[in-house]
């Protein structure tokens, strides 16, 4: 048997007319960038995340970076986030001159440790950033709690979790800002690179959509600096269908989960604790061991093939060597850097494929 990390021609296959056809009217209509397909996606995304209002881009990435300008973040500024994400959540604070702050995440639930934020607080923060690690939420009403107490903003990055619950309710809808990545590989994901944000303010919703458009609303007249960060109508038609089964995959993740918790009996792996509050959609499932390297080749002899989110945490990454920090900032987020192995995760893994994994495991 062989199990690859992901399988992504599966689930296409799944969709494959729908979504030819789909994009057949897309090219019909000539409706390649934005247009009334992304319209469309839009008004049926916000919906489905229980907000007013959702705004296609081109990417995760670029929708941090847009989530960044709209709430007036800049040099001098610094921005309180996780160490231990993707380190496109940094790179948004970096692109508008403004400082990333890094947090330790809870050694239990690796995602951040809202009992670290406020001591990180100075004069010139200006917002938090939580992460929904590998589809879990974060505590968003303890983070939220601080961020009002000290009149900060609170953006989600949400790029992992589309889909997830936090207390019943859509995450993406808990914060000022949220954004949203359509990655290929994401639980939505698009056939490119996609991305987008999520607001209840009209105002914050008007600023991303003349930033992502050359900072204009009305065609050649520029309010301001604006970049081409549009979403293509193939990607919202793709997004548009690939939605109506994002709640259906989801589950299918879910019990797959379900299967390695219980299966897993091996004593020398631990998994992520899920709290109460949250309901994860199993972007990744990860578990951790002292001797990650020895299990991920084993697995790999035995054809599994695992992934490791992420070896190495922002603060030891060379691109942020200039911000000064340290092997031993954040023992937390270090030890799962050390220690993470991502197990093989989408909604086609057969039932005998995952017992396969669980076997394996614990018989290592
Ligand atoms: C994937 C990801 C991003 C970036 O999204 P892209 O669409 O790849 O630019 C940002 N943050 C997190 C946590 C991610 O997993």
């Amino acid at each position: 048997m062989k199990i690859p990390f992901l399988d992504l021609k599966k689930q296409y296959l799944s969709v494959k007319d729908e979504v030819s056809d789909a994009i057949g009217r897309v090219l019909d209509d000539s409706a390649y960038s934005g247009g009334p397909y992304v319209d469309a996606f839009e008004a049926e995304f916000a919906k489905y995340c229980g907000v007013k209002y959702s705004t296609g881009v081109s990417s995760g990435t670029d929708a941090l970076h847009l989530a960044m300008r709209t709430l007036d973040i800049e040099a001098g500024d610094e921005v309180i986030l996780p160490v231990n994400t993707f380190v496109a959540t940094a790179w948004g604070v970096s692109y508008v001159n403004a400082k990333p702050v890094f947090v330790d995440c809870d050694p239990e639930s690796w995602n951040i440790d809202h009992k670290a934020i406020e001591s990180k607080i100075t004069d010139k923060t200006k917002a938090i950033i939580g992460v929904h690690l590998y589809g879990q939420p974060f505590d968003a009403d303890e983070v939220k709690k601080i961020a009002r107490k000290y009149n900060l903003k609170f953006v989600e990055d949400c790029a992992q979790a589309v889909g997830a619950l936090y207390k019943g309710r859509r995450v993406g809808s808990l914060s000022d800002v949220s954004c949203f990545s359509f990655y290929p590989g994401k639980n939505l994901g698009a056939y490119g690179e996609a991305g987008g944000l999520a607001t209840d303010n009209a105002e914050y919703d008007k600023r991303i959509r003349s930033l992502r458009n050359h900072g204009s609303l009305v065609k050649y007249y520029h309010e301001e600096l604006g970049f081409n960060m549009r979403m293509d109508g193939i990607h919202g038609a793709v997004l548009s269908i690939k939605l109506k089964y994002l709640d259906e995959w989801n589950e299918k993740r879910r019990s797959i989960a379900k299967s390695y918790r219980q299966g897993i009996k091996n004593p020398k792996l631990k998994m992520q604790r899920c709290p109460d509050f949250a309901s994860s959609v199993y972007h990744l499932f990860v578990i951790t061991t002292e001797d990650r390297d020895g299990l991920k080749s084993y697995l790999e002899a035995k054809g599994i093939y695992p992934g490791i989110h992420y070896p190495v945490p922002c603060h030891l990454q060379k691109a942020y060597a200039h911000l000064g920090y340290k092997k031993g900032d954040f023992p937390n987020a270090e030890h799962l850097s050390r220690s993470c192995l991502s197990l093989p995760m989408y909604p086609e893994l057969t039932e005998e494929e995952v017992a396969f994994v669980i076997d394996a495991l614990n018989r290592y």
